[in-house]
């Protein structure tokens, strides 16, 4: 998250700090920011959620700008050294901080390098590197957009990246487009960079200014101005799981939002389940992230959708993104609870997004048969992940992975589920395509003025932009095992 203001306009460490708290799903481990205050850079980085990390006083600062980020451990352990902003110092003295979204797949081999050279790291993170990097190339090339120019050479992988220097930002995206990055102007007269739209929303930006930065983009802000050094191009690869479960549904990404992306894999999913419709048969989801794909499905199909059939504790963390596997059960008992004034007795058609180690959704299976479902058939809106991912999401190995332990048949043995049901590859890459004649109809039924929405209105840029988007370009390496950049051959980030 970056935040540029004019001078004298506001406090950008509240308006970072709003933007972080809307995507506090994306990182729990713990936040950190930089802000820029009377010539002085403030640093707070804690362990924790956003809400315990900054002070009131924290708040108040006059900055005229901040960045910052939430983390969620991918490369490191989740600890406080870990946390971004990182900072590197350029040879003639000027501090660069950086926060960066994604993972460098040559990881090691840049910080080995960099480390012969003299520079002593202090965490295990790929945004300390990345820092420390634009500092050497500034060296060299002079100004930081060519250094920035330069890093696109010299990294592989996935970084979403922002830099403060002085008083200047400077925000870069890997030409794959792996992660998410988006800009907008704010009503202040400011601007913001984040990874999701959801913190411009609360910033009280307008939706139709909302603007993703290219891949291979290259920006700079500077008291609430915005210098393109790279326009960038279409991203290569960008991330399918953002859409699947990792953004928010109420996230524009990619220029789709979720929310419409998750339903149309609800439907198509109705439509490959080839389930017929019976009395006395409720859908579930596995509240939140699939509650909208539970929503396709329950339309599709014509069966009821019973939104509180799992109820889920706004206290609970999201337990894919945690480490360890006994805090991951934990989170299970705590975080879920059945309601069996709708189960005991029916059919449930239960939908989550997807099945890593297969633990929790075994566990949410028999709660809702010791609910007294008669039986549980399970959905789930993508292929079998089969392979881990290297940009920035963090999978377990491909042996952890319950779809390389057990054949589809056996898993649902294991499960206790009367009949399992992927998406297919085809139908998931269709979600964020063309609206196909079924759904045109399915959308006259629903909500006709979809379809009828002006070009320049918010939801007619929302069909333009589904006419427009090459859904082969994403990456779907989880499923399919074709990783669009070289990966390293013994593990994470080499
Ligand atoms: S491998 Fe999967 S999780 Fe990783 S970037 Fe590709 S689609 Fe996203």
């Amino acid at each position: 998250m970056a935040v540029s203001l004019p001078e004298g306009v506001g406090s950008a460490a509240a308006q970072c700090y709003d933007g972080l708290r809307q995507q506090q799903h994306r990182g729990q481990d713990g936040s950190g920011m930089v802000i820029r205050n009377d010539q002085r850079a403030l640093v707070r980085k804690r362990l924790g959620l956003v809400a315990e990390v900054y002070p009131r006083e924290w708040l108040r600062h006059r900055a005229g700008c901040a960045i910052g980020h939430n983390r969620y451990a991918t490369q490191g352990a989740p600890s406080a050294l870990n946390l971004q902003p990182h900072r590197a110092v350029t040879k003639d003295g000027r501090r660069i901080y950086c926060a960066s979204n994604g993972d460098v797949t040559n990881f090691r081999a840049l910080r080995t390098q960099l480390r012969r050279r003299g520079v002593r790291f202090t965490s295990q993170n790929d945004a300390e590197l990345l820092a420390w990097l634009v500092a050497d190339l500034s060296d060299e090339a002079g100004s930081f957009p060519d250094a920035l120019r330069r890093l696109r050479s010299v990294v592989t992988g996935a970084y979403a990246a922002v830099f403060l220097v002085g008083e200047r930002i400077f925000v870069a995206r890997d030409p794959f487009g792996f992660r998410p990055l988006v800009c907008a102007p704010l009503p202040n007269g400011g601007i913001a960079v984040a990874s999701e739209t959801i913190a411009f929303d609360i910033l009280g930006a307008d939706p139709l200014t909302y603007q993703e930065v290219r891949a291979g983009g290259i920006l700079e802000l500077f008291r609430g101005r915005m210098t393109v050094h790279e326009r960038g191009g279409d991203a290569l690869a960008p991330c399918k799981f953002e859409h699947v479960y990792f953004s928010r549904p109420d996230s524009t990404v990619f220029g789709v939002p979720c929310s419409l992306v998750r339903r149309r894999i609800g439907w198509r999913l109705g439509k490959e389940s080839g389930f017929r419709r019976r009395t006395n048969t409720v859908v579930l989801s596995v509240p939140d992230s699939a509650n909208w794909i539970a929503q396709g499905v329950a339309e599709w199909l014509g069966v009821p959708f019973i939104i509180g059939g799992l109820i889920r504790s706004h206290t609970a963390r999201r337990t894919f993104i945690e480490k360890e596997q006994r805090i991951r059960d934990e989170g299970v008992r705590y975080k879920l609870n059945p309601d069996r004034t709708w189960i005991a007795g029916a059919t449930v058609l239960l939908v989550d997004d997807s099945i890593v180690r297969g633990t929790t959704i075994g566990k949410i299976v028999s709660m809702l048969l010791r609910a007294g479902a008669k039986e549980v058939h399970l959905l789930i809106g993508s292929p079998p992940i089969r392979h881990p991912c290297f940009m920035g999401v963090a999978t377990p190995t491909r042996e952890e992975l319950v779809a390389n332990q057990v054949t589809q048949r056996a898993l649902r043995r294991v499960l206790r589920v009367a009949s399992l049901t992927h998406i297919s590859l085809e139908g998931l890459k269709a979600s964020a395509g063309p609206l196909t004649r079924e759904e045109r109809e399915r959308f006259a039924l629903l909500l006709r003025s979809f379809l009828r929405a002006p070009r320049g209105s918010l939801r007619g840029s929302i069909l333009t932009r589904l006419e427009k988007t090459d859904t082969s370009r994403f990456c779907y390496a989880c499923f399919t095992g074709e990783y669009p950049i070289p990966i390293p051959p013994t593990g994470r980030s080499q």
